[in-house]
């Protein structure tokens, strides 16, 4: 069994970070150069090889970026590794058929299935990464300063969207001081939300009872809008994170409110790679409403990336080390269909 890991193109992680290398009980093949973007040299363990075909390996795990050549390459029956979107799994199959792809998109969020959970061990980095992108673009502070030339009150902040990433924001900007409100369309997340000392804020009458947020209707939606409208022009910082994962992420913001905003507000809009949550929200930019920064960045975890890697690593390794074990269990069967 050969096992490769590629460079992720144009990203910042790596598939396999050096400390997990020799967890490992077999050889491990790595891309030349995979740990540049990471800062470290090339590793010289016992049990790592460099790729030299890519034809030779069995299992192929990468992040998120593959090129169409390396899939090509690929020898009939490799099973392909990473992060994939829905478009990127369709993409990858249209291109080879004849290849196993395993998306950490389509893994089943089953409790045994954890320590895979890809999707969440990144999700949770990007809620604590995003309130610190947010304290660098604010020209404020977030906690309450008291001082001898007067007092600063602590900044209002506000998430919308409080799964993994969002809840693990609200942790963040708690532990920073701030006061802090949330609103997700999910009635469970109003419990988690007051669990970690925040307020939830009620936008919805058709809060959804179930694990999975649905897409709403375009009429609820502007009434979601109209609710949170105060709340949001109240707020120093806003993060949202609202997405329903292979669909256009829900506009909760609209640019009059954030036109009527206080100047040096922020918002981190996380949605930003599926539409944003914010209108007037642009791509890996960050502009500026009346004052107001929108923060569109897709790529805010590279500010935490060595851990970002630590843990895909091993969400990749135990995905790996089940698979070699038990590749007919139902949770290859459900990832790869
Ligand atoms: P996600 O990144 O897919 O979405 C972020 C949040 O946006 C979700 O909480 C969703 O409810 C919310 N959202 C969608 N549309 C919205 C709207 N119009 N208005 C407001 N909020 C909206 O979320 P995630 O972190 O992947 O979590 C999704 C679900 O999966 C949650 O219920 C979570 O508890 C569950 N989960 C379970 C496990 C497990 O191991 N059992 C692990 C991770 C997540």
């Amino acid at each position: 069994m050969k096992i490769g890991f590629l460079t992720d193109v144009d990203g910042y992680r790596a598939p396999i970070h050096p400390e997990s290398i020799d967890k490992y009980s077999f050889d491990v093949h790595l891309e030349k150069n995979i740990f540049d973007y990471l800062n470290y040299a090339d590793s010289s363990q016992d049990n790592v090889k460099t790729i030299s075909k890519l034809s030779d390996l069995d299992i192929v795990a990468c992040v998120e970026n593959i090129q169409d050549k390396t899939i090509k390459e690929l020898k009939e029956g490799t099973v392909l590794i990473g992060i994939f979107d829905f478009d990127k799994i369709e993409e990858i199959k249209s291109l080879r058929s004849d290849i196993k792809v395993l998306s950490f998109f389509k893994l089943p969020r089953i409790s045994r299935a954890q320590n895979l959970d890809a999707l969440s061990s990144q999700a949770n980095l990007l809620g604590y990464a995003s309130v610190l992108r947010a304290a660098k673009e604010t020209s404020d502070v977030i906690p309450m300063m008291t001082t001898a030339a007067g007092n600063i009150q602590p900044s209002k902040v506000l998430i919308l969207g409080v799964g993994v990433a969002g809840l693990q924001a609200i942790a963040t900007a708690k532990r920073l001081g701030a006061r802090v409100w949330a609103f997700d369309i999910r009635k469970e997340a109003k419990d988690q939300v007051e669990s970690l000392g925040a307020k939830f804020v009620e936008a919805s009458t058709e809060a959804q009872d179930s694990v999975y947020a649905q897409e709403v209707s375009e009429e609820e939606n502007q009434k979601i809008q109209e609710a949170l409208k105060k709340q949001v022009i109240d707020s120093d910082i806003v993060l949202t994170f609202a997405q329903i994962p292979g669909k256009k992420a829900p506009v909760l913001i609209e640019k009059s409110t954030v036109e009527n905003m206080k100047e040096n507000s922020v918002i981190i809009d996380l949605a930003a790679g599926t539409g944003g949550n914010c209108e007037g929200t642009e791509v890996d930019k960050v502009v500026e409403i009346n004052g107001v920064k929108i923060v569109g960045e897709t790529d805010i975890l590279n500010t935490v990336k060595h851990a970002a890697t630590k843990l895909y690593s091993e969400n990749v390794r135990n995905l790996i080390e089940l698979y070699i074990e038990n590749s007919d269990d139902e949770i290859f069967v459900e990832m790869s269909s």
